[in-house]
């Protein structure tokens, strides 16, 4: 396919070479980076998308999405399909979608989990809201790019997955990070903590797959000083991202709030920011309740 790649930082370089080693001919743009091995410069955004049949985005924001389509759809073919993979908010996802529609281009919204070693290894899994059609025509991408796809149904449904998920993340890290200092003051080595938690009730990717304790199960960040990994910063925007949804529809999300707030004040006024959101653990370590 002939495809247009615009966005190519930290997920979307590998992404895109990716698709070029497949025989795919990508053409990328990117504001301030160069284009990885195998991909043809564009001189604007514009340019990458005219003629395309498929032009994915990997941008920061909804703001910059919703700049970038302005000036991507009016180019694109009729019947072309754009493909935003970034994390973005639900309105933002939905707006970029009609305009899409007006221009006579299907449009897919599909935010990736699998962090910056999936999108290298190509195994990221989609989560992806928009027409079946688009769905079937983008399929051999999300397959080179990943491992798994979900049609999660219209457009914006892809975003409403990928925070809903996410705060059930941020939530369960927190609920298993003072369980840990919990268990810390009443005695319970770590290693007899994560032995009963992770096969009883309490168990939770987080525990058993993403031990926020060093030394104690899998290898994880926290055998790595807390380098990311998931930055904390990325979950506080995933984090603002599902209570901006959460407002705008009207859901009561009191763990949810109480997660974004605590992520808030670990990365902006404490010392959070570029480390592990699994970094939780030490910031609960030698607290009190007071
Ligand atoms: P990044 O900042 O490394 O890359 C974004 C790129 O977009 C930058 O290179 C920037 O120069 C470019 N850009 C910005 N405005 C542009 C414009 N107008 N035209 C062209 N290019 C422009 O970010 P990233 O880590 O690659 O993340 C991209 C998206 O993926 C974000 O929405 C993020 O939330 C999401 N995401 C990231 C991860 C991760 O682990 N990094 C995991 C899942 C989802």
């Amino acid at each position: 396919m002939k495809i247009g790649f615009i966005g190519l930082g930290n997920m979307g370089a590998p992404m895109a070479a990716n698709l070029a080693k497949e025989g795919h001919e990508i053409n990328g743009f990117d504001l301030v980076l160069d284009v990885p091995e195998g991909v043809q410069k564009a001189a604007s955004a514009a340019e990458a998308a005219r003629g395309a049949d498929v032009v994915i985005t990997m941008l920061p924001n909804g703001d910059i999405l919703k700049a970038v389509a302005a000036e991507i759809l009016p180019v694109m073919e009729s019947g072309a399909v754009h493909l935003d993979c970034s994390t973005v908010d639900v309105d933002s996802a939905r707006f970029v979608a009609q305009e899409a529609e007006k221009n006579g281009v299907l449009s897919l919204d599909a935010p990736v989990s699998g962090g910056t070693g999936g999108a290298m290894a190509g195994t990221l899994t989609f989560m992806v809201g928009g027409p079946s059609q688009a769905f079937d025509i983008a399929k051999p991408l999300f397959d080179i790019m990943g491992q798994k796809a979900v049609h999660c149904g219209a457009s914006g449904n892809g975003q409403a997955a990928k925070i809903c998920n996410n705060m059930i993340l941020g939530v369960t890290m927190i609920a298993t990070c003072e369980a840990f200092v919990l268990a810390d003051k009443l005695g319970l080595a770590r290693d007899k903590m994560f032995d009963v938690v992770s096969t009883s009730s309490g168990y939770s990717w987080v525990m058993n797959a993403y031990c926020p304790a060093p030394g104690v199960g899998p290898k994880s960040p926290a055998d790595n000083d807390y380098q990311p990994g998931f930055a904390a910063d990325l979950m506080l925007k995933d984090l603002k991202l599902s209570q901006m949804a959460a407002q705008a529809a009207d859901a009561d999300t009191p763990m949810g709030q109480q997660a974004a707030e605590l992520y808030r004040k670990f990365v902006e006024d404490e010392d959070g920011k570029g480390r592990d959101f699994s970094a939780m653990l030490p910031r609960f370590e030698g607290r009190g309740r007071g």
